[in-house]
């Protein structure tokens, strides 16, 4: 017996976010990144059976509970499994533009504006040093607060609930952007899925 993660499929085309982000990158990026974190992780977590029916997430909210000869393998690939299957979703060809209603007003109340948000939340992912993340995340207060992360780390290992990600490493970003990182943080803003993640603040809030 055998446990097996999948790497959801994408849930639109691979060229569905063009111009902001090329075909080429998603089919990569989704097909052989994304796929290659999956299948490390069930390589690991198929040396403890025990795990098999822990969905990605509770793994990582429980890192201090996963076998030490695995918690390496699950804290990077686990990491990188869940992250990218949200990070898809947080994207759209129908996206972009302002959000709206309760998270358009916690995001103001917070950074005083959205304008400001966005001032913000690029600041944070341009100066990240080296492969990681940016995140909008609901913090244990349940206050919205933005945040970095190396590697494949979440803030669900902090006790956070992830709203928005970007992925900053640059296989997410090379072939098109290159060097310039900026640039691809300003295009991204056009395939963000404010309806998606207006929602999760919102079942969030029903908690
Ligand atoms: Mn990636």
């Amino acid at each position: 017996m055998s446990n097996q993660y999948s790497t959801p499929d994408l849930p639109y085309p691979y060229d569905a976010l063009e111009p902001n982000i090329d075909k080429e990158t998603m089919k990569i990026h989704h097909d052989k990144h994304h796929v290659k974190y999956t299948s490390k992780l069930n390589e690991a977590i198929n040396k403890h059976s025990e795990f098999f029916d822990t969905p990605p997430d509770k793994l990582l909210q429980n890192l201090d509970v996963i076998p030490q000869d695995i918690r390496d393998a699950v804290r990077n690939h686990g990491g990188g499994h869940v992250n990218h299957s949200l990070f898809w979703e947080i994207m759209s060809p129908d996206g972009g533009g302002e959000p709206g209603g309760i998270l358009a007003e916690a995001l103001t109340n917070e950074f005083g504006s959205v304008d400001e948000f966005r001032n913000k939340y690029e600041k944070t992912a341009a100066n990240l040093f080296g492969s990681g993340w940016a995140w909008l995340v609901i913090s244990k207060n349940g206050k919205l607060e933005i945040t970095q992360t190396q590697n494949q780390d979440t803030p669900l290992s902090f006790g956070k609930k992830p709203l928005l990600l970007l992925d900053l490493w640059e296989h997410s970003y090379y072939l098109k952007y290159q060097n310039k990182r900026p640039e691809y943080i300003k295009a991204w803003w056009n395939v963000v899925n404010w309806d998606a993640i207006q929602k999760s603040y919102q079942d969030f809030q029903k908690i």
